[in-house]
């Protein structure tokens, strides 16, 4: 497995001799970070995010209960799943452990087939959960956010926006004649090509903030944080050149297709009485202006 694909851990423990013992059975499947004492840990967490942390509880200093306190209090730290191992072979610092949010508990002397079977449980329970977190994300034909994603972000934007006085435009794109494309070459090639259409979209819409969502059907929006109407128009004619240029491989037929986009596009400056509503509306009529005076072109109003 490459470096960069591997989960990481943090180990801390104030015996040299077992972080010794912990990265020689670990550090073949994971990235080993360690820290003698809680402290240490507390400022290696600073710069690090490990996937999972295996603690020492009997430390000297900071015991292992109160560096996972402090991890819980914290938003940048309260996530990372965190296995005790210790010494304290007692059921009450075991409960106590679980109760402060550890997700797990080892006791010394540990057997090597119990560590790594452990770290490797919790690791796939991480993986099954990013999984899931993604796919709630996403859409998962075209591979771009969905519209619950999407809905999330144009909130915090267009509160942003209104805080801080700048500009937030809107594409609204919908596929020409998806309709005929679907009877002509069948639903499966229709979802082919909505794969690349979403995809030619989003490499059009490049800045961080630029969010690329499957509105729906054959819809899709780009949101465009902090860009003017000017600008918004530019990333438009991007797209829509770019998609009537783009010729789509049929499968299995060794022949190729295209299609055109009808755009419509609003821009706001947003005071307090305004809503993200107004400019997504806005988009949707210009679309539908787009739509009736002949497709394949932009049509384009501010809000304000
Ligand atoms: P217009 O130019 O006016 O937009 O015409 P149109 O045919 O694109 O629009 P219409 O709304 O009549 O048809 C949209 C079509 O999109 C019909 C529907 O079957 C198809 N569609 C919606 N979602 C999907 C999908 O996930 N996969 C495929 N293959 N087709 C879809
Ligand atoms: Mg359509
Ligand atoms: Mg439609």
């Amino acid at each position: 497995m490459e470096e960069q694909d591997k989960f990481s851990l943090l180990i801390v423990d104030d015996e040299k001799m077992n972080l010794m013992v912990l990265n020689r059975i670990l550090s073949a499947e994971y990235n080993i970070f360690t820290a003698k004492s809680g402290l240490e840990a507390l400022v290696r967490l600073e710069r690090v995010t490990p996937d999972l942390m295996l603690m020492d509880i009997l430390m000297p200093g900071m015991s292992g209960f109160e560096v996972i306190k402090k991890l819980k209090a914290s938003p940048f730290t309260s996530e990372i799943p965190v296995i005790f191992i210790t010494g304290l072979n007692s059921v009450e610092s075991e409960e106590k452990g679980l109760e402060m949010g550890a997700v797990d508990y080892i006791t010394k002397p540990f057997k090597n087939t119990l560590v790594r079977m452990r770290v490797k449980t919790h690791i796939q329970m991480l993986k099954n959960l990013r999984t899931i977190e993604k796919i709630g994300l996403l859409d998962p034909l075209t591979e771009v956010p969905n519209r619950r994603n999407f809905d999330k972000r144009m909130e915090v934007e267009f509160k942003r926006a209104k805080r801080d006085g700048r500009r937030v435009s809107f594409l609204m794109i919908d596929i020409d004649y998806f309709k005929r494309y679907n009877d002509t070459y069948g639903h499966l090639q229709g979802d082919v090509l909505l794969k690349e259409v979403a995809q030619l979209i989003a490499a059009e819409a490049k800045r961080p903030a630029d969010m690329t969502v499957r509105l729906g059907g054959e819809e899709f929006g780009v949101l465009l944080p902090d860009t003017s109407l000017e600008a918004a128009l530019v990333v438009a004619e991007r797209a829509r050149t770019s998609i009537e240029s783009a010729v789509v491989p049929v499968v299995d037929t060794g022949k190729g297709s295209s299609v055109t986009v009808s755009i419509g596009v609003s821009s706001i400056l947003p005071n307090q009485e305004s809503t993200s509503n107004q400019l997504i509306g806005l988009a949707d009529k210009c679309l539908y202006e787009a739509k009736n005076s002949g497709r394949n072109r932009i049509k384009s109003s501010p809000v304000n």
